[in-house]
């Protein structure tokens, strides 16, 4: 083939092959691994034009909290932690390109980061708070899923993978992406279990830990090339400024707190206090107790435990709680239903008995305000499916007896609604 003939990517460079498809335009050609990041890059464009209209140059944590009060019920603590966390990794930021306008600065004070861990069971608000905040912060924001990470060299997600993409996410630009915030989830799904705490190797428990700890611990990591322009070449990034902030449900986590705060041989022996069962600490403060030693027993690796100083505990959602959460946020389910009944001219209600019923079957799922979308589907679906084939329908109204299955939803007709309006 001659010079002329070979295609390439002009924005990286690569070689057209079958494995490497290229899209022509007017003058050149682009590889879909371009098209991909120039897809992300485009993204961030509209997410730090959202930033700008919000915030100023240095957002205060009572800011950032306000902002996050709008999307998550609840969860003052951590919300509380997390605002500060972020507002001192702004600070940090400032500090270190020696920012004159903070104040004092001594530039001979090096401030060191205090990475998060986000404990609280399961639909609590914790991938809720990292996304509400990957709105708010002005650095460059990935959320990674524990679970699909692996140690180098096995099947599966490679650590380094995400600074990859936080370097994409910052545009390429790795000065931006060394001041980044990634949210590891699901972090308790890579603690050692039990049986794997002696001898078998554990490329997804243990190993992942060991493989992240490098990322967290500060260090200069080499990454390749993948998803930049240099498509051959390593980069090293330097995480020593990367905020690190993960989230577990950490089941079974309160017994080893338990232990620890009553020992079980407390209640022999003659001044053995009768201890009434309904004094056990709740699971909040069981999580408000809990220290790094119980971690450990969890199974996570001391040194991992270490690289997250700051324990922030969610709180399980009441009653109360589940309501607000369907109720109150800016994208609220009950909202977001209404909007799609009102697509067909009808307005949709629920008693609030229907509500306090709702929540009820959430928390006997156990599944925390994230089975709450199911149950909605569950009572809705006959209606949504209906609705569009019925005319003069004005109303739906949800009552108890909809939520307990025991009823119908009930459709109020224009007439009916009239009638019942003259007669009231
Ligand atoms: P997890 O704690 O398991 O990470 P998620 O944040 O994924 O829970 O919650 C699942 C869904 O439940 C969210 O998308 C959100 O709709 C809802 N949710 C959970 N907690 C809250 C909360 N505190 N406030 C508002 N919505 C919540």
């Amino acid at each position: 083939m001659s010079e002329k003939e070979v295609k390439h990517c002009s924005f990286c460079g690569i070689v057209q092959s079958t494995s490497v498809p290229l899209i022509a335009g007017a003058d050149g050609y682009i590889c879909g691994a371009c098209v991909t990041l120039a897809h992300q890059v485009v993204t961030n464009w509209s997410r730090k034009k959202e930033l700008s209209e919000m915030q100023g140059p240095l957002p205060v944590p009572a800011k950032i909290k306000a902002h996050l009060d709008q999307y998550v019920i609840g969860q003052h603590l951590a919300k509380e932690i997390l605002s500060v966390a972020v507002y001192n990794h702004y600070k940090r930021l400032k500090h270190e390109s020696g920012d004159a306008g903070l104040g004092v600065y001594d530039k001979d004070v090096e401030i060191g980061k205090s990475n998060i861990l986000l404990i609280g069971p399961s639909g609590t608000g914790k991938t809720l708070l990292a996304s509400t905040l990957a709105k708010i912060v002005g650095v460059p924001f990935v959320v990674a899923d524990a679970t699909t990470l692996t140690q180098a060299g096995y099947v599966g997600d490679d650590v380094e993978n995400i600074l990859v993409r936080l370097l994409d996410v910052a545009e390429g630009n790795m000065t931006n992406a060394e001041w980044g915030i990634v949210y590891i989830d699901e972090i308790d799904k890579i603690a050692r279990s039990p049986e794997q705490q002696t001898g078998t190797r554990d490329v997804s428990g243990e190993g992942v830990q060991q493989a992240l700890l490098r990322l967290v611990e500060g260090s200069h990591v080499k990454i390749s090339g993948k998803g930049q322009r240099n498509k051959d070449g390593e980069t090293t990034i330097d995480t020593r400024n990367i905020l690190f902030i993960a989230g577990g449900s950490f089941p079974g986590l309160e017994k080893h707190v338990e232990k620890r705060l009553i020992p079980t041989n407390s209640a022999i022996g003659f001044h053995a206090e009768v201890r009434n069962p309904d004094n056990k600490p709740s699971l909040e403060d069981m999580l408000n107790a809990t220290q790094p030693s119980d971690l450990r027993k969890f199974g996570l690796i001391p040194e991992f435990i270490g690289r997250f100083p700051v324990l922030a505990p969610l709180e399980s959602l009441d009653v109360d709680a589940l309501i607000q959460v369907l109720t109150e946020p800016k994208n609220a389910l009950v909202r977001q239903y209404q909007q799609l009944l009102a697509y067909e001219g009808v307005e949709l209600k629920f008693e609030p008995d229907a509500l306090v019923e709702i929540a009820q079957k959430a928390i006997e799922r156990e599944t925390g305000a994230r089975g709450l979308r199911s149950i909605m589907e569950q009572i809705l679906r006959k209606t949504m499916f209906n609705l569009p084939s019925v005319d003069d329908v004005e109303q739906c109204v949800v009552d108890v007896d909809a939520v307990k299955g025991e009823g119908e939803v009930k459709l109020i007709k224009k007439a009916e609604s009239k009638l019942r309006q003259q007669a009231g």
